[in-house]
């Protein structure tokens, strides 16, 4: 009990947005520049006419290149990912956006 709860403060920063909040980790498909972004589950999606929801999201890296990472995720009706395509780049998890350690 509070275990999922815990986890998910833990990654949001606690805030209230959390419980709102999908971040999405992309790495690019030209530069390897991971880049990441938030989807805000209340005012970023699309219902859709099968159900669930969809939402589209343009990433551009900061500085190396003008790649543009197109990504669309589909969302059943309890917020929960049900499929995902990305277009220009991979997904990464959180963990490899940001490695704890990168000494070789
Ligand atoms: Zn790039």
């Amino acid at each position: 009990m509070g275990f999922l709860d815990g986890m998910k403060s833990l990654f949001a920063g606690g805030g209230s947005e959390g419980a709102y909040s999908h971040w999405v980790y992309v790495r690019c498909g030209r530069c390897g520049e991971a880049i990441k972004t938030r989807i805000d589950l209340r005012n970023d999606l699309s219902q859709r006419d099968e159900g669930g929801y969809v939402v589209s999201k343009t990433l551009v890296g900061s500085e190396r290149c003008f790649e543009r990472v197109e990504v669309q995720l589909i969302f059943d009706e309890k917020h929960r990912v049900i499929g995902q395509e990305i277009t220009g780049g991979d997904f990464v998890t959180a963990e490899e956006y940001e490695p704890s350690s990168d000494t070789r």
